[in-house]
């Protein structure tokens, strides 16, 4: 019987746990020996694995997190950890990976695919910032956690004619920003792909919409961005206007996934299996324009995705 192996390596994301789901039912269904294999990589190069079966992914499809844990692995980075993840490949006849998890996971793909054994990776990470997929699994949750967490501090912020500064995640990327502020209602959202001039992009902002009656203010900076507590005083400083700072942090990590995040990280799980069952790997499962679609692993690396300046303008149009 033909071996594959699951893993989520990386940042978690909620819906990974339903993208093992697809991947260990379709693998089982196909005739495969799927291996979980725990915490990404690390679980790889000390064959720290188990045979999971049509039911050990029952119950798993509504749960944020992975059930496979997830970890950072420098040690795979080395030639030498790299021997080790093929010395357990080989002793368990692996034919296959499947793994989950963002651009730094996929380096690990590729190359483990160079040195002959098929990877496919599928893209788990909240920041949607994996440039061959317009979508990420765990985007949705994510943002949806981030509206959710603003909302209340809306209710509080209105109560005490008050400006909150909230910081979503995002490192590299302003997606659940942009998404979550619009659907927030922002008076100001600073993305990392956007520069920015304090005065006039936030100071200017909020007198301008002061002047039209407006007495509470929220701000969404996205992570890579940073700052809120200075940002925060210095509003208060300058306007007068009772600030606070927020952290939403890790909260948005976690959490049952939502119907989309459900339901693409299944279809992408579903796809990975139907290339290894084609022997085929060096992959990247994606979703554009609502298809699911697979690229090479070099060419999925080395592309390059924008965020949508139109809806920025726009956010910033309608918030006034
Ligand atoms: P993400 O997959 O969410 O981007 P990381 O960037 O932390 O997360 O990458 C996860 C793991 O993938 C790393 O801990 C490492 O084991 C492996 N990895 C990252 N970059 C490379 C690389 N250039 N070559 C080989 N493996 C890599």
């Amino acid at each position: 019987m033909k071996t594959i192996g699951v893993l989520t390596s990386g940042g978690d994301a909620p819906g990974m746990n339903a993208a093992i789901r697809a991947v260990v039912r379709s693998g089982c269904e196909n005739g495969f020996r799927v291996m979980g294999i725990r915490r990404g990589w690390n679980g790889l190069m000390y064959g720290d694995m188990y045979e999971m079966n049509l039911r050990s992914v029952s119950n798993i499809i509504n749960r944020g997190g992975t059930i496979l844990y997830s970890a950072r692995s420098p040690e795979f980075k080395t030639e030498d950890g790299m021997k080790k993840a093929i010395e357990v490949c080989k002793e368990h006849n692996m034919e296959g990976v499947v793994v989950i998890g963002g651009d730094g996971s996929f380096r690990g793909a590729r190359d483990l695919s160079l040195r002959g054994v098929p990877c496919v990776g599928i893209p788990g990470t909240i920041d949607n910032d994996i440039a061959c997929c317009d979508y990420t699994i765990g985007y949705d949750t994510a943002m949806n956690t981030a509206m959710e967490m603003v909302d209340r501090l809306r209710d509080t912020t209105e109560s005490h004619d008050r400006c909150s500064v909230v910081e979503v995640m995002g490192r590299r990327a302003g997606y659940i920003a942009l998404n979550a502020g619009i659907a927030c209602g922002a008076t100001t959202i600073l993305i990392p792909e956007v520069d920015f001039d304090f005065e006039r992009d936030v100071i200017d902002r909020m007198k301008k919409t002061q002047k039209t009656g407006k007495r509470h203010f929220i701000i969404i900076v996205a992570e890579g961005v940073g700052g809120v507590a200075e940002m925060a005083k210095k509003i208060e400083a300058e306007m007068g206007v009772e600030s606070r700072a927020t952290v939403l942090g890790h909260v948005q990590r976690g959490g049952s996934p939502t119907v989309r995040d459900r339901v693409v990280a299944s279809q992408m799980g579903y796809k990975a299996v139907e290339l290894l069952k084609q022997g085929i790997g060096n992959r990247v499962v994606a979703m554009q324009k609502d298809e699911i679609v697979d690229f090479d692993i070099f060419e999925a690396l080395n592309m390059k995705k924008s965020i949508d300046l139109d809806l920025y303008k726009m956010a910033h149009e309608i918030s006034i």
